[in-house]
């Protein structure tokens, strides 16, 4: 390892750079090449693309695919869909947007060799649900990096990008990209004329329901470190539904998924007294939401509100029926080949606590919160719609396009729209990609400007905590404890703690209120502060350090957009315990928050939402 003397300085120019080698980094890494043929596009990724971000370890349904060449769906009954999920509120130009090309994404990844299950009666792919289709997914992640790889000039992976640069020469711009190489130690400058940032959504801001040996048991992927948000929140980029954090009910203790089981097995779930028990709560529920409540499907939030509230009534453990259906072998190979994709530690859990679900119901549990814009939930970035579809007020220039000029996102990144998932994440990395080629067109010989003062000065930044290790670590005669240097799990454990405590976690049955808030904030600041005492012993602890800013930062967003929405909106998500019902007269709205660097404050405003399909 080379720490100090021998760390090279690594420049990189590039017309794009594509921060994250995801789902949506590879879909805007190959529609880059596409659109910008004679164009140099660089893919940066902390881990590698072979196997990297939430969908590494492979998938076994896509959970987006309209099948609009058998009339099975139209992308506007994805939007309506979407909008009843999250209570009434997303980008239905970005929803839209993706929904009509997400078909053709999925027909290239069956090009590509992904194999897609097929109804022998029908022909068509075998449906799940209404949106999802089945694949033998093992390989899902290889093949679409493999795309990517080819259509790339360059990738660089291990490389953990920490801030982005803006350009000296004209305000608000971005201009590139800065960040180490976790392996060499090497100090790496990306200068860019556009930046497409696609880094994936936000596990361990909440403090998890495994803890100690067991912490890297989350549903979220626990590499999903926040930069997503935190990368365009340095810059001011302007952020949106941050407060809609998602939390999931799983198997518990392995957080294998239950979608599979309910649609495709037939499956349902009682309390731990054998009673069915969502209808008990369906009065319950009317005076909080009104007629939300009574939308088909039931939105995924009310759906864990009911689960919640029958375990804190003291009839829990809630469990999953798979007693009937695992009598019909079929069905019970096809339960057991759900984990297998995807979360075989659900398998193994069950195997170490006696469950064979033939003979024994098994439990759920409601996961600690997360934060992402592609599933059931869309925390993001306030990005710029499309030209032919979205209101004026939606657009300021190039789709997919941040409030910071050359600044795009896709995926977990682009906020106000639920439900892309993988197949959409790609779909959207496509989108903005499209988006960012033009942009660099019309840019033509204009370079943006890298002002080395600011990279040198981040680079010091960077590095600070080796040195904070290497000085503080005399002071140290045994154990961890320093009185000079805080460790990223100490820091992580206390981020996890605040927010867990004060802004909505398990522990507090995901209640908060403003006092709460407030409070969690004054907290999040003080631990601001000591992060300029992080100790890092290595390059693996220096990539733990930044993952922990990155974490703080978008943690800090999503308490002042909890305060700032006073309403209770997505029950079964959290609750504002001041105010308790949904409030559709004052916050039918989108929230945006905006941070300054150079102050640390935010400043908090409402945006219309615009429903553009009935
Ligand atoms: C358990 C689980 C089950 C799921 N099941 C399904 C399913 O069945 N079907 C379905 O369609 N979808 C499913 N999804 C959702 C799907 O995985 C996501 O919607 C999709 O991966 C989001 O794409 P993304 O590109 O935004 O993020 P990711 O695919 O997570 O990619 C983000 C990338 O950014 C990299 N990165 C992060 N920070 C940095 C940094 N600072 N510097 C450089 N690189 C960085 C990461 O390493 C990663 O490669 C599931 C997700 C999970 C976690």
């Amino acid at each position: 390892m080379r720490l100090f003397g021998g760390r090279k300085t690594v420049f990189v120019d590039a017309d794009i750079l594509v921060i994250g080698g995801g789902m949506a980094g590879c879909g805007a890494t190959y529609e880059s090449r596409y659109w910008g043929r004679d164009l140099k596009i660089v893919c940066v990724e902390k881990a590698n693309i072979e196997r990297s971000g939430a969908v590494a370890q492979g998938l076994y349904a896509i959970n987006c695919y309209m099948g609009m060449q058998w009339g099975e769906n139209q992308p506007e009954d994805h939007v309506r869909y979407a909008r009843n999920d999250l209570m009434g509120l997303v980008r239905e130009d970005l929803g839209y947007d993706i929904a009509r090309h997400v078909d053709s994404t999925v027909h290239k990844f069956e090009e590509w060799g992904l194999p897609i299950m097929r109804d022998p009666k029908t022909g068509r792919y075998q449906r799940e649900g209404k949106w999802q289709i089945m694949i033998h997914g093992e390989s899902y992640k290889p093949i679409v990096a493999e795309a990517a790889r080819k259509a790339a000039t360059e990738v660089y992976n291990r490389i953990m990008v920490t801030h982005l640069l803006m350009d000296a020469a004209k305000a608000n711009r971005v201009a590139g990209a800065v960040g180490f190489n976790v392996r060499t130690g090497d100090f790496h400058v990306f200068r860019a004329k556009a930046v497409i940032v696609s880094a994936g959504g936000a596990s361990h801001i909440f403090q998890p329901r495994a803890v100690g040996e067991g912490m890297g048991r989350t549903w979220y992927a626990p590499w999903s470190s926040a930069s997503a948000y935190a990368l365009p929140i340095q810059v001011g980029a302007k952020m949106t539904q941050m407060e809609n954090r998602i939390v999931l009910t799983r198997f518990k203790d392995g957080y294998g998924p239950v979608g599979a089981y309910f649609l495709h097995l037939k499956t349902y779930t009682q309390n731990g007294y054998g009673e069915e028990y969502e209808s008990k709560w369906y009065d319950d529920t009317k005076a909080l939401v009104g007629d939300y409540v009574d939308r088909h499907p039931v939105p995924t939030c009310l759906r864990n509100h009911a689960i919640i509230k029958e375990v804190a009534a003291g009839r829990g453990p809630i469990r999953m029926v798979t007693k009937e259906a695992f009598q019909d072998p079929h069905k019970e190979t096809v339960g057991w080949e759900n984990f297998l994709g995807m979360t075989i530690g659900q398998a193994v859990v069950w195997a170490s606590q006696n469950i064979d679900p033939k003979h024994t119901n098994p439990e759920l549990t409601t996961s600690e919160p997360y934060v992402m814009g592609s599933h059931a939930t869309c925390s993001g970035a306030w990005a710029s719609g499309p030209e032919d579809y979205a209101p004026a007020e939606y657009q300021w220039g190039y789709n997919r396009m941040m409030t910071v000029d050359g600044l795009f996102g896709a995926g977990d990144t682009i906020g106000g729209t639920a439900h892309k998932f993988s197949s959409g994440s790609f779909t959207e990395g496509r989108i903005a990609a499209k988006a960012a080629v033009k942009y660099v067109k019309d840019m033509g010989q204009t370079q943006p400007q890298v002002s080395e003062r600011e990279y040198r000065d981040l680079e010091k930044v960077i590095y600070q905590p080796m040195e904070n290790y290497r000085v503080g670590r005399n002071e140290i005669v045994a154990g961890t404890v320093s009185p000079s240097y805080l460790l990223p799990i100490h820091g992580l454990q206390r981020l996890e703690k605040i927010m867990d405590e004060y802004v909505g976690g398990i522990s507090t049955n995901y209640m908060t209120n403003g006092v709460l808030l407030n409070r969690g904030l004054e907290l999040l600041a003080m631990l601001k502060e000591d992060m300029s005492h992080m100790g890092a012993e290595d390059l693996h602890q220096l990539q733990r350090t930044w993952e922990l800013n990155h974490r703080l930062l978008a943690s800090e967003s999503v308490t002042h957009h909890t305060l700032f929405r006073e309403e209770t909106r997505w029950p079964g998500y959290y609750y504002r315990g001041d105010h308790m019902k949904l409030d559709d007269e004052n916050w039918h709205c989108f929230t945006l928050s905006r941070y300054d660097r150079t102050t640390g404050k935010w400043e908090m405003e409402k945006a219309p939402v615009y429903h553009i399909i009935d």
